[in-house]
This record gives C-alpha cells, sequence and structure tokens, in this order.
C-alpha cells in the first residue's frame, strides 16, 4: 500500500482504490481461495478396512458402515466437509 503524506497538514492519505479494496483484502482472499475446501477421506483398497486416512492427518474408524451410513457430512478432525476418494 502506498501512504501518501499531506505535504502541510501531515496526515497519511490513501488512495480511492486503496480504501474500497485494500491490498490486505486481496490476501485474504487469495488465502481463502488457496485453502482446502474439503477434506478427502480414503480407505487402503486392498482390504476391507473401514479404517480411513483422512487428508488432515488423523485415522477414523467406523464400527459399522461407511461414511454414507454413519451419514458423515462434516470431518470431525478439521471440520471440512468430506470428500470420499
Ligand atoms: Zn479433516
Amino acid at each position: 500500500m502506498k501512504w501518501y503524506k499531506h505535504l502541510t497538514t501531515g496526515r497519511t492519505l490513501i488512495t480511492n482504490e486503496e480504501l474500497t479494496n485494500p491490498p490486505w483484502v486481496k490476501v485474504f482472499k487469495n488465502e481463502l481461495e488457496a485453502a482446502p475446501q474439503t477434506c478427502k477421506w480414503s480407505t487402503d483398497d486392498d482390504t476391507e478396512s473401514t479404517v480411513y486416512a483422512t487428508a488432515c492427518g488423523h485415522l477414523h474408524m467406523f464400527t459399522a458402515g461407511d461414511i454414507a451410513d454413519n451419514e458423515y457430512k462434516f470431518c470431525p478432525h478439521c471440520g471440512l466437509a468430506i470428500e470420499e476418494s
């Protein structure tokens, strides 16, 4: 951000563009867009395993059934929507 000091009053001035769309908002938007929107859960395909490895680094096991059977919509560890892969 460019800051301008008014020569006689010494007040700090910024441009209209910077007032309506300051750079820190752009940084925040970029971080939001780059952040994962879903948590991928995957199982070991070779076995009939019900242990899921979550993208956020946890293991989750259902005592019976799978994600759909247990009506899981969101990862209990990170809070993102579960994406089965
Ligand atoms: Zn997660």
